[in-house]
């Protein structure tokens, strides 16, 4: 994978794509300005280093058509702001009064593209426009991590089109991380799973039995589980047609000698809203009426055992409906077990993230991932389509 701080950028022009996917409020301010600050580093780099820069992001769903409420002025608003370049948003991403301002561009100028996402052809992957985004486009640097399992036209076709392309700050030191957990994790490898649904994580967990010593399940996934071993779980959240496939996965799992661990105990509610009340269980059934919002104490302690014997540490997914807090304990007792275990520690996904800075502790993990399908896909996959076509070494 070739890091674009080895490429000669002086007087080149680059196409630097982004993530400015950034949380929105209703009147279209920026709530979150992480991704934005997240990329400083490589576009000062790209600046120092005098290269003329057009940025490429997508923002939102748009579905193929321009919606002013996705437009990234917000973004070229705040970025104007922390940097000291004049930033020039353009109408489009392509077409001729693209290629006017790009010809007019001064040299230490940014031009940042409208979003990408308003033609249909980035999601399809399409040549034509892709080639059109790379028009006089030098060199491609990717650092946009967490749209690097979306083979879309400016993650994966754009690189058929330009000198070379390479990965930015962001992209590269995700892949660092990662790669140290896929090809020579230190033992014990542990891997905490959870979240709503066992069907989003089916990949992820196929590739975990092969290569973790334990998997520590919580969240409702544990449910499909627990009623495909004829368990009763209420009215829990189940995927009812994947439980053949849970059922799979433990066998897989038990010949590979990888172990699979459950919750052993419970916070079951009537309701799943704030003030509901609620009780701990420590054995099945679970009452008919009632739901499995959170891993009980029992699984908490036993889990975190786990973790601060362990060497590296994946994880991804709430334990609980960590929104509520009558539900977050086991969120967020899991949070402050990885954060003060001395592993290399990895968290993807927003769920997991944001528990984890309600502890305040997010220092003390080693790798924060700002991609959480791209690090399950990742972890699934061991590369990613974006990583793919990124050019050699040189
Ligand atoms: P995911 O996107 O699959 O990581 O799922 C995250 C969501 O799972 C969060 O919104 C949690 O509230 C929800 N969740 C976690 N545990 C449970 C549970 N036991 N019952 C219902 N929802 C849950």
């Amino acid at each position: 994978m070739l890091f674009f701080k080895d490429l000669d950028l002086h007087n080149k022009r680059v196409f630097l794509r982004v993530d400015f996917n950034v949380p929105l409020d209703e009147n279209g301010n920026i709530t979150d300005d992480t991704r934005i600050k997240a990329v400083l580093p490589t576009l000062n780099h790209l600046s120092n280093h005098k290269a003329q820069v057009i940025i490429g992001s997508h923002l939102g769903r748009p579905k193929g058509k321009k919606d002013s409420k996705l437009s990234l002025k917000p973004v070229a608003q705040m970025l104007s702001s922390m940097l000291p370049q004049k930033i020039t948003l353009a109408p489009d991403c392509i077409g001729k009064q693209v290629s006017q301002l790009k010809s007019h561009q001064k040299k230490q100028d940014i031009i940042l593209l409208e979003n990408l996402r308003f033609h249909p052809e980035e999601k399809q992957n399409d040549d034509e426009f892709a080639r059109e985004l790379a028009e006089d486009i030098d060199y491609y640097v990717n650092d946009a991590f967490a749209a690097c399992h979306r083979s879309h036209a400016s993650i994966v076709a754009i690189t058929q089109f330009v000198k070379k392309a390479a990965a930015g700050f962001v992209v590269r030191q995700e892949m660092d991380y990662f790669q140290r957990i896929i090809e020579a994790p230190q033992r014990p490898y542990i891997a905490i799973l959870g979240g709503a649904k066992v069907s989003d994580k089916i990949p992820v967990l196929k590739n975990l039995i092969k290569k973790a010593d334990a998997i520590l399940i919580g969240g409702a996934m544990s449910y499909t589980f627990f009623k495909a071993m004829k368990f009763e779980v209420g009215r829990s959240l189940v995927e009812e047609d994947k439980k053949d496939l849970s059922l799979e996965l433990l066998k897989k799992a038990e010949d590979k000698g990888v172990k699979v661990f459950l919750p052993s105990d419970h916070v079951i509610a009537k309701e799943m809203k704030p003030g509901a009340e609620y009780k701990n269980i420590t054995r099945f059934p679970i009452p008919n009426e009632y739901m499995g919002l959170d891993i009980g104490p029992e699984t908490i302690k036993k889990y975190s055992k786990f973790i601060n014997n362990a060497k590296t540490v994946f994880w991804n997914g709430p334990m609980g409906v960590f929104e509520i807090k009558e539900f977050s304990q086991g969120t967020a007792q899991i949070a402050k077990a990885v954060a003060s275990s001395d592993t290399l520690s990895i968290v993807g996904g927003g769920d997991s993230v944001s528990a984890l800075k309600k502890t305040g502790l997010e220092k003390k993990i080693s790798h924060i991932s700002t991609g959480g399908g791209a690090s399950l896909e990742l972890i699934a996959n061991e590369t990613l389509p974006g990583i793919k076509v990124l050019s050699e070494d040189i």
